[in-house]
């Protein structure tokens, strides 16, 4: 089997690429000369508020981009004031929101932080992410612990008296309707399994020289890679294994950096984790659970595919669980449609 790894990409698709391609440069990094802005502190001078303005332009409105483009003219009127603003706020709530981009200080990092992400880390950020991934962790948990819940009271005889929910959630999202009564069960059983699995790894024991944030299957990735996540398929069973390129134990799932600024909403990283631990148990016969569609199961990226197709499929793993945890079958909007090339 080869060794390339399920790799998410800042668009929020997984790709199967060379672990060892892409890896930024740190000469493309932005800096300025004299802060941007508004306020007795802004020089705003034309060449810095064009490098500004180019690059919250690349940044995605998820993630605090501006939702129209600034024109890039280097002068910085009241769409660029408000660009800055809403860039703060996204990132770091009302207090980091003064619509000033000082150089060096935190809006610049963290610009760099989003379009590049290979910086040297500082001690302050890695608490802010050690902060994010413990609340990251905590959706996960609940939604796993209500995914198997759920999948028990669907396996008992004539639905038990919260059946027909449970059985609507497993329907929905891996079209077992369609099914006879002993094959449903089976899938039920083998859904469970993989959950169960998933308990496993949010169980198994940090492991700190792997990373500086280890947290059961979890380990923040040390190499600067400006990939989301990326998780080896069946890597739960790889145990000790080393992918030779990079040098990292392909029994982990790993996160950018960049990942925990990115993705500013603790659902979306949440769900991202769901959808990497789907790859990374794979399904009870040992055969992989890859990208056949992603999306919600009302997108049309999901409703074609058949029960096997779902069954091997890391989304609905994800939106699954997403459902059971919040008892809201609305898609949330973090969750992208796409197909999946592979
Ligand atoms: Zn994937």
């Amino acid at each position: 089997m080869a060794l390339q790894p399920l790799i998410m990409h800042l668009d929020g698709l997984c790709h199967k690429t060379d672990l060892s391609s892409t890896l930024p440069s740190s000469d493309q990094l932005i800096s300025i000369d004299l802060p941007v802005g508004s306020g007795p502190k802004a020089k705003n001078l034309n060449n810095d508020v064009r490098t500004i303005q180019e690059s919250l332009n690349k940044i995605s409105p998820l993630n605090g981009g501006p939702k129209i483009p600034l024109a890039v003219d280097g002068l910085c009127g009241s769409k660029t004031n408000k660009a800055i603003f809403d860039f703060q706020l996204k990132q770091f709530g009302i207090k980091g929101a003064d619509t000033l981009i000082e150089p060096g200080k935190q809006t610049i990092q963290r610009i760099n932080q989003l379009l590049f992400s290979n910086l040297p880390v500082d001690p302050s950020v890695n608490v802010e992410i050690r902060a994010k991934l413990v609340s990251h962790l905590n959706l996960v948990a609940q939604a796993v612990h209500a995914a198997q819940a759920n999948l028990m009271q669907a396996l008992i005889p004539g639905g038990g008296l919260f059946g027909g929910p449970a059985n609507d959630r497993v329907n929905r999202h891996f079209a077992l309707g369609t099914l006879n009564p002993v094959k449903r069960e089976a899938a039920v059983r083998n859904i469970l399994q993989v959950f169960n699995k998933y308990q496993e790894c949010l169980l198994l024991p940090p492991e700190l020289d792997l990373g500086f944030l280890g947290a059961g299957a979890f380990v923040a990735d040390k190499t600067g890679d400006p990939r989301i996540a990326f998780a080896f398929a069946n890597g739960f069973f790889r145990k000790g294994e080393i992918e030779p390129d990079r040098k990292i134990p392909m029994d982990r799932i790993h996160l950018g950096r960049r990942a925990f600024f990115a993705l500013t909403d603790s659902e979306f990283c949440a769900f991202i984790m769901l959808h990497e631990m789907a790859h990374f148990v794979g399904f009870p016969d040992k055969t992989f659970i890859l990208d056949n569609g992603r999306g919600w199961f009302t997108d049309s990226t999901i409703t074609p595919l058949s029960v096997e197709s779902r069954l091997h499929n890391a989304d609905s793993y994800a939106t699954f669980a997403t459902e059971c945890r919040t008892r809201n079958s609305t898609k949330p909007p973090y969750v992208v449609a796409a197909t999946t090339s592979r």
